[in-house]
């Protein structure tokens, strides 16, 4: 296989020509390598690959050529050392926390976060030992004051999903590496194209590519950038032996996914502040709430608009109980009624039963979903048709 050379690009030109490795038939298109294993030349070849003294693969638990394209193109848009594709975005938070962490180690999480991620802080990492802390990562002070001694990894999300809380990087990962504390940022919401933690000094930045990077609702994956070093010696033992490996066939999908992300992230981030923009005023006359960073009235606006390209396709409003919420939902007629995010449709969905339902009342009210909470993803339609539906569904509602 001819591998690309990867040069100096832009992130636009990365979107389209990172990563690619053409095979002999010079294929434009990426290739679909659909096979667990490889076969030699001869036994001396393979005992060198296994020795780890020559390049090429073994086994697609440990390499793929379509996967590895992935990687390659990914960690260039993150402007990471390296990257490792996952099967979901639950395999890429678990194995990037898994890989690091061992009894008697200590977790500090945001409590607002994706409901999988907080069932691994709260449940899975304390059966095996690891103490985990929960505070308001909205609250610069609240990570100093949780640090402890043994205190091994930050994990967060901004924005976070579906309360939009918005983490200050900067502060947080500084304060990390001062304490030798390895940041584990879940970049979900913003994808590579509005967001690039790392520029901030955060170590690990971990992905469900299933969202914004596949972006038309198609496959789960995941995806973990790191240095190359930190890949190599923290994460890989790990993923080789467990493999939560992503289908090569779901990579090229994705793969082919990020020729359009910045295209699509920076679109529905405008149209997701104009849908913003007309609800606000209906909102608030309600007596709700809006949750959109994208808006001077999220409290943390300022920081948002400063260390991200584009807010975001996600935004959550609440309207006050989960009676009115339904109503809403049920009398869409364009915009569905799904739990997805990032995709090209958009979609509407109530958190506190669905995506947040597995926890427990006094979680989702410490954390911020409301029974009245909506949390939407606003996709690649006609901005006018959006705002007649959704004008349509508040006035069913009685808002
Ligand atoms: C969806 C999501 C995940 C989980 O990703 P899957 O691909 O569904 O496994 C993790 N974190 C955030 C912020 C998410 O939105």
């Amino acid at each position: 296989m001819d591998r690309a050379v990867t040069r100096n690009w832009r992130a636009a030109t990365q979107a389209v020509r990172g990563g690619t490795w053409r095979s002999e038939h010079g294929e434009t298109s990426e290739a679909l390598f659909l096979t667990s294993g490889y076969t030699y030349e001869d036994a001396q070849t393979v005992a060198d690959r296994f020795a780890g003294e020559a390049d090429g693969m073994t086994y697609s638990r440990l390499q793929n050529p379509t996967v590895a394209m992935l990687e390659e193109r990914i960690a260039l848009l993150e402007g990471a050392e390296a990257c490792r594709a996952q099967a979901s975005g639950m395999a890429a938070m678990t194995a990037a926390l898994l890989c690091q962490v061992s009894t008697g180690d200590h977790v500090v999480a945001a409590r607002a976060a994706f409901g999988s991620c907080r069932w691994l802080v709260d449940h899975l990492l304390p059966r095996f030992g690891v103490e985990t802390t929960v505070i308001d990562s909205a609250v610069d002070a609240e990570w100093e004051q949780a640090i402890r001694p043994n205190t091994k990894v930050f994990f967060f999300e901004t924005p976070a999903n579906p309360t939009l809380d918005v983490v200050d990087l900067k502060h947080v990962c500084d304060l990390a590496r001062a304490h030798g504390i390895t940041t584990v940022v879940d970049n979900a919401f913003a994808s590579p194209a509005l967001q690039r933690p790392m520029e901030f000094g955060a170590d690990v930045v971990a992905y469900s590519a299933t969202k914004l990077m596949d972006g038309q609702g198609r496959v789960l994956a995941g995806a973990v950038c790191g240095s190359q070093q930190w890949i190599d010696e923290v994460l890989l033992p790990f993923q080789r032996n467990t493999g939560p490996n992503i289908s090569p066939f779901n990579a090229w999908v994705v793969h082919k996914g990020l020729e359009t992300l910045s295209l699509r992230a920076h679109h529905q981030s405008k149209s997701a502040v104009a849908l913003g923009e007309f609800l606000e005023p209906r909102i608030a006359k309600a007596g709700g709430e809006m949750r959109h960073p994208g808006l001077p009235s999220h409290p943390r606006h300022q920081l948002a608009v400063a260390q991200m390209e584009a807010t975001g396709p996600i935004f959550a409003f609440d309207v006050g109980s989960r009676s009115r919420a339904f109503a809403i939902l049920d009398a869409l007629e364009l915009i569905d009624i799904s739990n997805n995010i990032g995709d090209a449709r958009s979609l509407m969905c109530h958190p506190a039963s669905t995506t947040h339902a597995s926890m427990s009342e006094e979680a989702r009210a410490e954390m911020g979903v409301t029974e009245g909470l909506l949390r939407i993803n606003v996709g690649l339609e006609d901005i006018e048709d959006l705002t007649e539906d959704m004008d349509r569904a508040l006035k069913a509602a009685g808002v």
